[in-house]
């Protein structure tokens, strides 16, 4: 309809999502798929989170909230921040998921033409995020080890870098950065006066070390996180961002404009979760992350993840499209790297799932290793 098409903004223009929109309307038939596409933890929110989640929506806490968050949850982050990390110029703010925190701090740092770096494999939402504000996306390959190089990163760097898009643990490869990486990064970065965003959501998921944040080394670095996957609530809405006051009021100016609020009882409920024990599911995930490594490292090529739920193994054969869609004809469903990279390399398989469906994807994997 070339009325309607008239109304589209030039801005959305680039985006496509028919690769991922394509691989679920073939899988959408599937009577009983092992799926191993999800981005979200598979056990439910924890009962005390849940509880006070019913229990504020009972005591009609569903108006607006501060824009900034409530203080029953803005309070105790900021308490743990300080705590953490002892800068005198942190400021935290609860947003409206990652998404809504990553939109924010985009709206409110990126001029259009400026360049924002980001490492490939990526976050789906990175380059529709830069393009959206006018951004130019400058993407940097980690293949094959999915390790920054830093030389890489620093001959990037031109006089219109305005940020570094980290994200460690990483979907969709589940590596994450190493402590002295991270070190470098955040002192290169600071030394070049270009603000680093880091995109923590997987921080609780780490396997075989502790989780570093990257402001441990950056005072003025912008930390992104949330409850989504932390507490299995990717449908709650709740993130929050840290970082130096000045841009933390300038993104909360912004969500006044745009996102109002995170809803407010899960805001009352996220307060729980923040008390909420939840280190016997990141274990029953390292046992997950094992048996899929275990169960599929003889047919595929992979680096081997430390957090996040994701494995990112090499294609035996033919390309994502190619490869996944003979996935879909065994049942299974994983997503093609296409979606995640520039790359036609790879392929992403969440073990976010239970143990039966683990197995029976292990199967299903080590038989379409081979062609045919
Ligand atoms: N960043 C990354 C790296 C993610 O994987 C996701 C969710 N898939 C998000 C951000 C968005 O999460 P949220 O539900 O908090 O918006």
């Amino acid at each position: 309809m070339p009325i309607l098409d008239s109304w589209i903004a030039d801005r959305t223009r680039n985006f496509d999502s028919s690769g991922i929109r394509k691989m679920f309307d073939l899988a959408a038939d599937l009577k009983d798929p092992i799926n191993l596409s999800i981005g979200q933890p598979d056990f439910a929110v924890p009962r005390a989170v849940k509880d006070e989640l019913i229990k504020a929506v009972e005591e009609d806490k569903n108006g607006y909230a501060l824009t900034q968050g409530m203080p029953v949850l803005r309070e105790k982050l900021q308490a743990e921040i300080d705590h953490k990390f002892g800068h005198s110029d942190r400021k935290v703010f609860v947003c409206s998921g990652t998404s809504g925190g990553l939109m924010l701090a985009a709206l409110a740092m990126v001029n259009p033409g400026d360049e924002v770096i980001y490492f490939d494999p990526y976050f789906v939402m990175y380059p529709a995020l830069v393009e959206l504000v006018g951004g130019k996306s400058v993407k940097l390959s980690t293949y094959p080890d999915f390790q920054i190089d830093m030389q890489l990163l620093e001959d990037s760097i031109t006089d219109r870098t305005k940020m570094i898009i980290l994200n460690s643990p990483s979907n969709p490869t589940g590596v994450c950065c190493s402590e002295g990486q991270l070190k470098a990064v955040a002192e290169l970065a600071e030394r070049k006066g270009i603000c680093l965003v880091a995109d923590e959501i997987y921080s609780r998921f780490t396997y075989d070390h502790q989780h570093f944040s990257v402001a441990k080394f950056n005072e003025r670095s912008i930390i992104i996180d949330g409850f989504s996957k932390s507490h299995a609530m990717t449908g709650l809405r709740v993130g929050y961002v840290h970082g130096p006051v000045d841009i933390i009021d300038t993104m909360i100016k912004l969500q006044q404009f745009t996102f109002v609020c995170a809803p407010q009882p899960c805001q009352w409920a996220c307060a729980v979760a923040l008390d909420t024990d939840i280190s016997h599911h990141v274990a029953e995930y390292e046992l997950k992350r094992d048996k899929m490594i275990n169960g599929i490292k003889d047919s595929y090529e992979i680096v081997k993840p430390d957090g996040a739920f994701y494995v990112f193994p090499r294609l035996p054969w033919g390309n994502g499209q190619e490869f996944c869609e003979h996935a879909i004809d065994n049942n299974l469903m994983v997503i093609p790297g296409t979606i995640f990279s520039d790359h036609d390399t790879h392929f992403r398989v969440s073990y976010a799932a239970s143990d039966e469906i683990l197995d029976r994807g292990i199967e299903v994997l080590n038989k379409i290793a081979k062609r045919g």
